[in-house]
């Protein structure tokens, strides 16, 4: 039954189980149906050889994996064989298996086929409806009561298999509807985030400016910051360290970065911090305390001093956000020509 809800597993699949479940289950409980109610004659034995086809073409297609062909074989065989003439033989009360067909044809044929052998089945339907009424079956008097319980047989197999089919495509529907939101928020989520350091990435930081500038009284610094000799690095101690770093530096951004701000990764070893409603005097304080615990971990770690440099520009009404980037971009250009492990208001 778990197979059923496994949306892992392959659609077609699942549809094949519904499919031998409601076939093997009513077909089966049919023909005890008829076996109790008429005897075995020679409605039995047919109900009885179609129940075994049909349990038959389920193995055949949960064994070697031709679900297609055993899907097409049983509702073929159930639409055109074994309901008609179950029509045919005992008249009214077994109608609503065709209605099942119908149904079936829709839900489990694909939609090129299915309208194909839908204007068939109606055509034979409607066909045998004529015939058994022009022509009806020489041995079929069936007494009041055989058709009452016959009725009740029908009914409860149809309403079953009807349950089981809407109740299987619905949980089906919802498991696939809840794992497509689930994997439209991964894809957002990646969209919108760096690999590597899992900060926002320029993509998102481009749309929140153009948000953030569309509020009338925009009032945010910018801040670019770049590891000063980073290229070093990587030489020295290798990429795997270099990105470690990388990695470390993005947390400690993070750490000190007030809740009203974002950090972003600008590009390779370039990152921006996004700061609404602050002060020069509070970026500073900012700015030095993730120097030096950006200082301590290189310490730590390679017992080796390395720095980083950044330039702080205020947001100003008007400004196109390229304007702002090259702003911050020049500022950062003169604290590495001075020396770098700077910051340049
Ligand atoms: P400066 O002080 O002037 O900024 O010098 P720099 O060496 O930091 O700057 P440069 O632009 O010469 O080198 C940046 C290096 O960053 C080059 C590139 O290979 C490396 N880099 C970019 N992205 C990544 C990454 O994702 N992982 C690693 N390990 N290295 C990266
Ligand atoms: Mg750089
Ligand atoms: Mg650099």
């Amino acid at each position: 039954m778990n197979r059923l809800f496994d949306t892992s597993l392959d659609v077609n699949l699942r549809q094949f189980y519904i499919l031998v479940i409601c076939g093997c289950l009513g077909n089966f409980f049919g023909f005890l149906g008829n076996a109790v109610i008429y005897g075995f004659g020679s409605g039995t034995v047919f109900c009885g050889t179609c129940a075994l086809l049909i349990i038959l073409s389920s193995f055949y297609g949960i064994h070697f994996g031709h679900t297609k062909r055993a899907s097409y074989f049983m509702i073929l065989l159930l639409t055109f064989i074994e309901f008609p003439l179950l029509y045919y033989i005992y008249h009214t009360n077994t109608i609503v298996y065709m209605v099942l067909s119908i149904s079936s044809i829709a839900i489990f044929i694909p939609a090129a086929h299915a309208v194909i052998l839908a204007v068939l089945a109606v055509f034979c339907d409607v066909f045998v409806v004529f015939f058994s009424y022009y022509h009806p079956a020489p041995w079929a008097v069936i007494t009041e009561q055989e058709g009452f319980y016959s009725t009740i047989c029908s009914l409860v197999i149809s309403l079953f298999c009807v349950f089981m089919v809407t109740l299987l495509l619905k949980v089906q529907y919802e498991k696939q509807a809840t794992d497509l939101r689930a994997m439209g928020e991964q894809l957002k989520n990646a969209a919108d985030h760096d690999a590597l350091t899992t900060l926002y990435n320029r993509r998102y930081l481009n749309g929140y400016l153009e948000q953030l500038i569309q509020q009338k009284h925009a009032d945010f610094y910018a801040v670019l910051l770049d590891l000063d000799f980073f290229k070093k690095i990587n030489d020295t101690y290798g990429h795997v360290f270099g990105d470690e770093v990388l990695v470390a530096f993005s947390q400690i951004l993070e750490k000190y970065l007030p809740d009203n701000g974002i950090a972003v990764r600008f590009g390779g070893e370039e990152f921006m911090l996004i700061l609404p409603d602050t002060t020069e005097d509070d970026i500073r304080r900012l700015l030095q305390s993730m120097r030096s615990e950006y200082k301590q971990f290189i310490k730590m770690k390679k017992n080796a001093m390395y720095s980083f440099s950044s330039g702080v520009a205020q947001y100003q009404t008007g400004m196109e956000i390229s304007a702002l980037y090259s702003l911050v971009d020049g500022k950062l250009y003169r604290a590495k020509n001075d020396n770098r492990d700077k910051d340049v208001f």
